[in-house]
Protein backbone atom coordinates (compact mmCIF):
# COMPACT_ATOMS: atom_id res chain seq x y z
CA UNK A 1 0.00 0.00 0.00
CA UNK A 2 3.06 2.31 0.30
CA UNK A 3 2.39 3.15 -3.37
CA UNK A 4 -0.68 4.38 -3.11
CA UNK A 5 -2.12 7.87 -2.05
CA UNK A 6 -5.05 9.72 -0.88
CA UNK A 7 -6.16 12.22 -3.25
CA UNK A 8 -9.33 14.03 -3.37
CA UNK A 9 -8.81 16.59 -5.29
CA UNK A 10 -12.06 17.95 -7.70
CA UNK A 11 -12.41 20.00 -10.33
CA UNK A 12 -14.30 23.51 -9.88
CA UNK A 13 -17.53 22.18 -10.60
CA UNK A 14 -16.76 18.89 -8.82
CA UNK A 15 -17.47 16.79 -12.12
CA UNK A 16 -14.54 14.64 -10.95
CA UNK A 17 -13.20 13.29 -8.02
CA UNK A 18 -10.12 11.57 -8.01
CA UNK A 19 -10.14 9.02 -5.20
CA UNK A 20 -7.11 7.27 -5.41
CA UNK A 21 -3.72 6.61 -7.57
CA UNK A 22 -1.08 4.42 -7.36
CA UNK A 23 1.73 3.82 -9.34
CA UNK A 24 1.77 -0.13 -8.30
CA UNK A 25 4.19 -1.69 -10.84
CA UNK A 26 5.50 1.64 -12.37
CA UNK A 27 1.88 2.30 -13.94
CA UNK A 28 -0.01 4.92 -13.54
CA UNK A 29 -3.38 3.56 -12.43
CA UNK A 30 -6.07 5.96 -11.11
CA UNK A 31 -9.42 5.36 -9.38
CA UNK A 32 -12.09 8.21 -9.07
CA UNK A 33 -15.91 9.06 -10.01
CA UNK A 34 -17.51 11.05 -12.53
CA UNK A 35 -20.40 12.62 -10.75
CA UNK A 36 -22.97 14.20 -13.23
CA UNK A 37 -25.27 17.57 -12.54
CA UNK A 38 -28.01 14.87 -11.58
CA UNK A 39 -25.98 13.41 -9.29
CA UNK A 40 -25.49 9.92 -11.00
CA UNK A 41 -22.43 8.82 -10.04
CA UNK A 42 -19.74 6.32 -12.74
CA UNK A 43 -17.00 4.55 -10.89
CA UNK A 44 -13.53 5.00 -13.11
CA UNK A 45 -12.12 3.27 -14.84
CA UNK A 46 -15.37 2.03 -16.45
CA UNK A 47 -15.86 0.84 -19.67
CA UNK A 48 -18.91 2.59 -21.00
CA UNK A 49 -20.83 0.63 -23.65
CA UNK A 50 -22.24 2.24 -27.21
CA UNK A 51 -25.57 2.82 -27.64
CA UNK A 52 -25.40 4.41 -31.05
CA UNK A 53 -29.26 5.32 -31.53
CA UNK A 54 -30.27 6.05 -28.13
CA UNK A 55 -30.56 2.06 -27.21
CA UNK A 56 -27.24 -0.64 -26.66
CA UNK A 57 -28.55 -3.10 -29.19
CA UNK A 58 -30.81 -5.68 -28.05
CA UNK A 59 -31.32 -4.02 -24.50
CA UNK A 60 -33.85 -1.74 -22.87
CA UNK A 61 -32.52 1.04 -20.92
CA UNK A 62 -34.41 -0.95 -17.73
CA UNK A 63 -32.06 -3.83 -17.97
CA UNK A 64 -28.80 -1.75 -18.66
CA UNK A 65 -29.72 0.48 -15.42
CA UNK A 66 -30.27 -3.73 -13.63
CA UNK A 67 -26.79 -4.91 -15.51
CA UNK A 68 -25.23 -1.92 -13.16
CA UNK A 69 -23.69 -0.08 -16.59
CA UNK A 70 -23.92 3.62 -15.34
CA UNK A 71 -22.49 5.23 -18.27
CA UNK A 72 -23.48 5.01 -21.96
CA UNK A 73 -21.42 6.35 -25.29
CA UNK A 74 -24.50 8.09 -27.77
CA UNK A 75 -23.40 8.59 -31.42
CA UNK A 76 -24.63 12.14 -32.15
CA UNK A 77 -24.81 12.41 -35.90
CA UNK A 78 -26.80 9.25 -35.65
CA UNK A 79 -29.37 11.15 -33.34
CA UNK A 80 -29.03 14.31 -35.44
CA UNK A 81 -30.75 11.87 -38.33
CA UNK A 82 -33.27 9.76 -36.55
CA UNK A 83 -35.03 11.61 -34.15
CA UNK A 84 -33.73 14.29 -34.88
CA UNK A 85 -32.14 16.51 -31.73
CA UNK A 86 -35.06 19.04 -31.71
CA UNK A 87 -37.37 15.92 -30.52
CA UNK A 88 -35.07 14.82 -28.26
CA UNK A 89 -34.69 17.88 -26.41
CA UNK A 90 -38.68 18.27 -26.44
CA UNK A 91 -38.85 15.14 -24.53
CA UNK A 92 -37.01 16.42 -22.14
CA UNK A 93 -32.68 15.28 -23.15
CA UNK A 94 -31.74 12.08 -23.70
CA UNK A 95 -31.91 10.61 -19.88
CA UNK A 96 -35.82 11.13 -20.03
CA UNK A 97 -36.10 10.34 -23.34
CA UNK A 98 -34.31 7.30 -22.75
CA UNK A 99 -35.92 6.41 -19.32
CA UNK A 100 -31.89 6.21 -18.55
CA UNK A 101 -30.81 7.33 -14.65
CA UNK A 102 -27.02 7.25 -15.70
CA UNK A 103 -23.60 9.44 -17.48
CA UNK A 104 -24.43 9.74 -20.80
CA UNK A 105 -21.78 11.07 -23.25
CA UNK A 106 -22.17 11.87 -26.92
CA UNK A 107 -19.49 12.11 -29.78
CA UNK A 108 -18.80 14.71 -31.86
CA UNK A 109 -19.88 13.27 -35.31
CA UNK A 110 -15.87 13.62 -35.98
CA UNK A 111 -16.09 9.82 -35.78
CA UNK A 112 -18.59 8.97 -38.27
CA UNK A 113 -16.77 11.70 -40.71
CA UNK A 114 -14.34 9.06 -40.57
CA UNK A 115 -16.13 5.85 -40.33
CA UNK A 116 -18.29 6.80 -43.44
CA UNK A 117 -15.90 8.60 -45.55
CA UNK A 118 -11.86 7.61 -45.47
CA UNK A 119 -12.15 4.28 -43.81
CA UNK A 120 -14.36 3.21 -46.33
CA UNK A 121 -12.01 4.06 -49.02
CA UNK A 122 -9.17 2.09 -46.74
CA UNK A 123 -11.36 -0.70 -45.17
CA UNK A 124 -9.81 0.00 -41.70
CA UNK A 125 -10.73 1.38 -38.05
CA UNK A 126 -9.24 3.06 -35.39
CA UNK A 127 -6.28 0.74 -35.45
CA UNK A 128 -6.08 -1.53 -38.79
CA UNK A 129 -8.03 -4.59 -38.05
CA UNK A 130 -11.47 -3.04 -36.04
CA UNK A 131 -13.52 -3.67 -39.00
CA UNK A 132 -12.12 -7.61 -39.29
CA UNK A 133 -14.48 -9.35 -36.78
CA UNK A 134 -17.64 -8.53 -39.24
CA UNK A 135 -15.30 -8.55 -42.54
CA UNK A 136 -16.18 -4.97 -43.53
CA UNK A 137 -13.42 -4.34 -45.59
CA UNK A 138 -14.35 -2.76 -47.91
CA UNK A 139 -14.07 -1.81 -52.46
CA UNK A 140 -12.04 1.16 -52.90
CA UNK A 141 -15.03 2.15 -54.90
CA UNK A 142 -17.80 1.79 -52.65
CA UNK A 143 -19.04 5.41 -52.11
CA UNK A 144 -18.07 7.74 -49.60
CA UNK A 145 -20.76 9.25 -47.29
CA UNK A 146 -18.54 12.45 -45.42
CA UNK A 147 -16.25 15.06 -46.31
CA UNK A 148 -13.98 17.20 -44.65
CA UNK A 149 -14.03 20.87 -45.58
CA UNK A 150 -11.36 23.78 -43.59
CA UNK A 151 -14.65 24.89 -41.73
CA UNK A 152 -17.23 21.86 -41.59
CA UNK A 153 -17.14 18.20 -42.52
CA UNK A 154 -19.93 17.16 -45.37
CA UNK A 155 -22.22 14.04 -44.95
CA UNK A 156 -24.48 12.44 -47.19
CA UNK A 157 -27.13 10.69 -44.84
CA UNK A 158 -26.69 6.92 -45.30
CA UNK A 159 -30.76 6.70 -44.78
CA UNK A 160 -31.69 9.11 -47.31
CA UNK A 161 -28.92 11.04 -49.19
CA UNK A 162 -30.00 14.04 -47.90
CA UNK A 163 -26.76 16.02 -47.18
CA UNK A 164 -26.01 17.61 -43.50
CA UNK A 165 -23.02 20.47 -42.88
CA UNK A 166 -21.23 19.96 -39.54
CA UNK A 167 -19.74 22.60 -38.12
CA UNK A 168 -18.16 23.19 -34.48
CA UNK A 169 -20.60 24.96 -33.79
CA UNK A 170 -23.20 22.87 -35.08
CA UNK A 171 -21.94 19.82 -33.43
CA UNK A 172 -22.05 21.27 -30.03
CA UNK A 173 -25.76 23.13 -30.49
CA UNK A 174 -26.66 19.82 -31.54
CA UNK A 175 -25.45 17.78 -28.15
CA UNK A 176 -26.77 20.18 -26.09
CA UNK A 177 -29.97 19.93 -27.30
CA UNK A 178 -30.01 16.17 -26.87
CA UNK A 179 -28.99 16.97 -23.11
CA UNK A 180 -26.09 14.09 -22.55
CA UNK A 181 -23.64 14.74 -19.95
CA UNK A 182 -19.98 14.91 -21.23
CA UNK A 183 -19.91 16.61 -24.60
CA UNK A 184 -17.02 16.02 -27.32
CA UNK A 185 -15.49 18.87 -29.25
CA UNK A 186 -15.61 18.31 -33.20
CA UNK A 187 -12.13 16.70 -34.05
CA UNK A 188 -10.98 14.91 -37.73
CA UNK A 189 -9.88 11.61 -37.12
CA UNK A 190 -7.50 10.04 -39.36
CA UNK A 191 -7.01 6.76 -41.10
CA UNK A 192 -4.00 5.10 -39.50
CA UNK A 193 -3.06 4.54 -43.58
CA UNK A 194 -3.16 8.73 -43.65
CA UNK A 195 0.25 10.18 -44.84
CA UNK A 196 2.28 12.17 -41.57
CA UNK A 197 1.63 15.19 -43.74
CA UNK A 198 -2.57 14.69 -43.92
CA UNK A 199 -2.43 13.55 -40.27
CA UNK A 200 -0.45 17.13 -39.68
CA UNK A 201 -2.73 19.05 -41.24
CA UNK A 202 -6.49 17.22 -39.75
CA UNK A 203 -4.54 17.87 -36.47
CA UNK A 204 -4.05 21.61 -37.16
CA UNK A 205 -7.71 21.77 -38.03
CA UNK A 206 -9.10 20.25 -35.34
CA UNK A 207 -7.37 21.98 -32.80
CA UNK A 208 -8.70 24.95 -34.38
CA UNK A 209 -12.01 23.36 -34.14
CA UNK A 210 -11.90 22.35 -30.60
CA UNK A 211 -11.08 26.19 -30.06
CA UNK A 212 -14.37 27.19 -31.72
CA UNK A 213 -16.52 24.54 -29.73
CA UNK A 214 -14.74 25.71 -26.34
CA UNK A 215 -15.70 29.47 -26.91
CA UNK A 216 -19.31 28.16 -28.44
CA UNK A 217 -19.61 25.79 -24.93
CA UNK A 218 -18.86 28.54 -22.88
CA UNK A 219 -20.99 31.47 -24.43
CA UNK A 220 -24.12 28.78 -24.29
CA UNK A 221 -23.72 26.31 -21.57
CA UNK A 222 -26.48 25.82 -19.00
CA UNK A 223 -23.46 24.80 -16.61
CA UNK A 224 -25.23 21.11 -16.36
CA UNK A 225 -22.90 19.68 -19.36
CA UNK A 226 -19.74 18.83 -19.48
CA UNK A 227 -16.98 19.64 -22.45
CA UNK A 228 -14.17 17.17 -23.30
CA UNK A 229 -11.40 18.28 -25.50
CA UNK A 230 -9.59 15.89 -28.18
CA UNK A 231 -6.02 15.04 -28.88
CA UNK A 232 -5.61 14.25 -32.39
CA UNK A 233 -2.27 13.48 -33.97
CA UNK A 234 -1.84 9.33 -34.94
CA UNK A 235 0.54 7.54 -34.62
CA UNK A 236 3.38 10.17 -34.94
CA UNK A 237 4.85 11.71 -31.29
CA UNK A 238 5.59 15.26 -32.79
CA UNK A 239 2.01 15.41 -33.24
CA UNK A 240 0.74 14.09 -31.06
CA UNK A 241 3.09 16.07 -28.25
CA UNK A 242 1.78 19.09 -30.02
CA UNK A 243 -2.23 18.00 -30.07
CA UNK A 244 -1.12 17.64 -26.17
CA UNK A 245 0.14 20.86 -25.16
CA UNK A 246 -2.72 22.45 -27.21
CA UNK A 247 -5.96 20.89 -26.25
CA UNK A 248 -4.58 21.07 -22.35
CA UNK A 249 -3.71 24.20 -22.05
CA UNK A 250 -7.18 24.80 -22.88
CA UNK A 251 -10.29 25.14 -20.00
CA UNK A 252 -11.93 21.86 -20.81
CA UNK A 253 -13.91 20.08 -18.17
CA UNK A 254 -11.82 16.70 -19.59
CA UNK A 255 -9.70 15.37 -22.19
CA UNK A 256 -10.41 12.44 -24.66
CA UNK A 257 -7.60 10.64 -26.63
CA UNK A 258 -8.48 10.21 -30.42
CA UNK A 259 -7.81 9.44 -33.72
CA UNK A 260 -5.80 6.57 -34.98
CA UNK A 261 -3.74 4.71 -32.20
CA UNK A 262 -1.49 3.03 -35.01
CA UNK A 263 -1.34 -0.25 -36.72
CA UNK A 264 -1.03 -2.55 -33.75
CA UNK A 265 -2.86 -2.91 -29.68
CA UNK A 266 1.37 -2.10 -28.88
CA UNK A 267 1.05 1.28 -30.34
CA UNK A 268 -1.73 2.51 -27.66
CA UNK A 269 0.63 2.00 -25.06
CA UNK A 270 3.44 4.40 -26.71
CA UNK A 271 0.76 6.86 -27.80
CA UNK A 272 -0.53 7.25 -24.30
CA UNK A 273 2.74 7.51 -22.64
CA UNK A 274 3.37 10.51 -25.31
CA UNK A 275 0.32 12.97 -24.01
CA UNK A 276 -0.43 11.43 -20.52
CA UNK A 277 2.60 14.14 -19.55
CA UNK A 278 -0.08 17.19 -20.69
CA UNK A 279 -3.11 15.91 -19.15
CA UNK A 280 -3.61 17.66 -15.76
CA UNK A 281 -4.09 15.40 -13.28
CA UNK A 282 -8.02 16.44 -11.93
CA UNK A 283 -8.86 16.14 -15.14
CA UNK A 284 -10.86 12.76 -16.29
CA UNK A 285 -9.53 11.47 -19.31
CA UNK A 286 -11.43 9.12 -21.91
CA UNK A 287 -9.59 7.18 -24.63
CA UNK A 288 -11.82 6.71 -27.55
CA UNK A 289 -12.99 3.58 -28.97
CA UNK A 290 -10.99 0.80 -27.50
CA UNK A 291 -12.25 -1.68 -25.77
CA UNK A 292 -10.32 -5.61 -26.07
CA UNK A 293 -9.68 -7.29 -23.07
CA UNK A 294 -5.72 -6.30 -23.80
CA UNK A 295 -6.28 -2.44 -24.23
CA UNK A 296 -8.56 -2.04 -21.09
CA UNK A 297 -5.57 -3.27 -19.06
CA UNK A 298 -3.29 -1.05 -21.01
CA UNK A 299 -5.80 1.82 -21.15
CA UNK A 300 -6.32 1.53 -16.84
CA UNK A 301 -2.23 1.18 -16.41
CA UNK A 302 -1.83 4.66 -18.54
CA UNK A 303 -3.85 6.44 -16.34
CA UNK A 304 -7.17 6.48 -18.77
CA UNK A 305 -10.62 6.71 -16.66
CA UNK A 306 -13.19 5.96 -19.30
CA UNK A 307 -12.99 4.25 -22.72
CA UNK A 308 -15.70 3.07 -24.84
CA UNK A 309 -15.98 0.46 -27.34
CA UNK A 310 -18.63 -1.94 -29.75
CA UNK A 311 -16.53 -4.95 -28.79
CA UNK A 312 -18.31 -6.99 -26.26
CA UNK A 313 -22.03 -5.81 -27.36
CA UNK A 314 -20.97 -6.60 -31.56
CA UNK A 315 -19.35 -9.66 -30.16
CA UNK A 316 -21.93 -11.20 -28.62
CA UNK A 317 -24.80 -10.41 -32.00
CA UNK A 318 -22.08 -12.53 -33.91
CA UNK A 319 -22.26 -15.13 -31.10
CA UNK A 320 -18.56 -14.53 -29.18
CA UNK A 321 -19.04 -14.73 -25.51
CA UNK A 322 -16.31 -13.45 -23.62
CA UNK A 323 -14.72 -16.14 -20.53
CA UNK A 324 -12.10 -16.28 -17.95
CA UNK A 325 -9.95 -18.22 -20.30
CA UNK A 326 -6.72 -16.54 -21.43
CA UNK A 327 -5.18 -15.69 -23.81
CA UNK A 328 -7.94 -14.96 -26.09
CA UNK A 329 -11.32 -14.45 -23.11
CA UNK A 330 -13.78 -15.90 -26.14
CA UNK A 331 -15.78 -18.13 -27.48
CA UNK A 332 -17.90 -18.97 -30.10
CA UNK A 333 -21.18 -20.41 -29.66
CA UNK A 334 -22.20 -21.16 -32.83
CA UNK A 335 -19.22 -23.48 -33.67
CA UNK A 336 -19.67 -27.21 -33.39
CA UNK A 337 -17.83 -27.64 -30.41
CA UNK A 338 -17.69 -25.49 -26.70
CA UNK A 339 -14.92 -26.64 -24.16
CA UNK A 340 -14.47 -29.38 -25.94
CA UNK A 341 -17.96 -30.85 -25.90
CA UNK A 342 -20.58 -30.61 -29.03
CA UNK A 343 -22.33 -27.48 -28.05
CA UNK A 344 -25.43 -28.79 -28.70
CA UNK A 345 -24.81 -31.29 -25.83
CA UNK A 346 -23.47 -28.77 -23.94
CA UNK A 347 -26.52 -28.05 -21.30
CA UNK A 348 -24.59 -26.26 -19.10
CA UNK A 349 -24.21 -22.17 -18.61
CA UNK A 350 -21.69 -20.38 -20.70
CA UNK A 351 -19.59 -19.79 -17.56
CA UNK A 352 -20.54 -21.69 -14.34
CA UNK A 353 -19.02 -19.11 -12.49
CA UNK A 354 -20.71 -16.31 -13.68
CA UNK A 355 -23.57 -14.59 -11.60
CA UNK A 356 -25.36 -12.99 -14.59
CA UNK A 357 -28.61 -13.56 -15.86
CA UNK A 358 -28.36 -15.38 -18.91
CA UNK A 359 -25.90 -17.81 -17.09
CA UNK A 360 -27.85 -18.24 -14.46
CA UNK A 361 -31.41 -19.23 -16.57
CA UNK A 362 -29.75 -21.02 -19.43
CA UNK A 363 -27.71 -23.32 -21.13
CA UNK A 364 -24.96 -22.69 -23.77
CA UNK A 365 -26.91 -25.84 -25.95
CA UNK A 366 -30.03 -23.39 -25.76
CA UNK A 367 -28.44 -20.23 -26.29
CA UNK A 368 -26.82 -21.90 -29.66
CA UNK A 369 -29.64 -23.52 -30.83
CA UNK A 370 -31.37 -20.04 -30.67
CA UNK A 371 -28.24 -18.58 -32.99
CA UNK A 372 -28.94 -21.72 -35.62
CA UNK A 373 -32.62 -20.47 -35.71
CA UNK A 374 -31.94 -16.36 -35.78
CA UNK A 375 -34.20 -15.49 -32.62
CA UNK A 376 -33.94 -12.05 -31.06
CA UNK A 377 -33.13 -13.26 -27.76
CA UNK A 378 -29.70 -15.07 -28.70
CA UNK A 379 -28.15 -11.45 -29.26
CA UNK A 380 -30.38 -10.08 -26.02
CA UNK A 381 -28.74 -12.93 -23.69
CA UNK A 382 -25.87 -13.18 -25.00
CA UNK A 383 -24.86 -9.32 -24.92
CA UNK A 384 -26.28 -9.25 -21.17
CA UNK A 385 -23.74 -12.15 -20.54
CA UNK A 386 -20.86 -9.69 -22.51
CA UNK A 387 -21.86 -6.39 -20.35
CA UNK A 388 -21.68 -8.13 -17.14
CA UNK A 389 -18.62 -9.81 -17.87
CA UNK A 390 -16.73 -6.12 -18.74
CA UNK A 391 -18.40 -4.93 -15.85
CA UNK A 392 -17.51 -7.21 -13.64
CA UNK A 393 -14.04 -7.10 -14.38
CA UNK A 394 -13.69 -2.64 -14.40
CA UNK A 395 -14.90 -3.38 -10.65
CA UNK A 396 -12.22 -6.29 -9.97
CA UNK A 397 -9.80 -3.66 -11.38
CA UNK A 398 -10.87 -1.10 -9.09
CA UNK A 399 -11.07 -2.55 -6.75
CA UNK A 400 -7.32 -4.56 -7.11
CA UNK A 401 -6.05 -0.42 -7.10
CA UNK A 402 -7.82 0.83 -4.18
CA UNK A 403 -6.30 -2.60 -2.15
CA UNK A 404 -3.04 -2.21 -3.80
CA UNK A 405 -3.03 -5.54 -5.13
CA UNK A 406 -3.82 -4.49 -9.15
CA UNK A 407 -0.32 -6.62 -10.39
CA UNK A 408 -1.71 -9.69 -8.45
CA UNK A 409 -5.44 -9.28 -9.96
CA UNK A 410 -3.21 -8.90 -13.41
CA UNK A 411 -1.51 -11.72 -12.91
CA UNK A 412 -4.03 -14.28 -11.74
CA UNK A 413 -6.62 -12.75 -14.61
CA UNK A 414 -4.10 -13.96 -17.33
CA UNK A 415 -2.90 -17.11 -15.62
CA UNK A 416 0.65 -15.68 -15.44
ZN1 LIG B 1 -22.91 -14.92 -17.82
Amino acid sequence: MKNCIENTKKTDKSFFQLIRKSDEGNFNLRVGKIINSKGYELPTPSFIPVATNASIRALDSKKIIELGIKGIFVNTYHMHLAPGEDYVEEAGGLHKFMNYQGVIFTDSGGFQAFSLGQAIVDGVGKIVSIFSKEGKRRNKNEEKFAEIKEDKIIFKSHLDGKIIELTPEKSIMIQQKLGSDILMVLDECTSPLSSYEYTKKAMERSKKWAKICLEYFKQTTKGDQFLYGIIQGGYHYDLRKDSAEFICSLDFDGIAIGGSLGTSKENIKEILSWVLPYIPENKPRHLLGIGSIQEIFTAVENGMDTFDCVIPTRYARTGTVFVKTPPSFVKDITAKYYNGYETKRYHKPVDENCNCYTCQNYTVSYLHHLFYVGEISAMTLLTIHNLNFYNNLLADIRKSIIEGRYLEFKKNFFQI
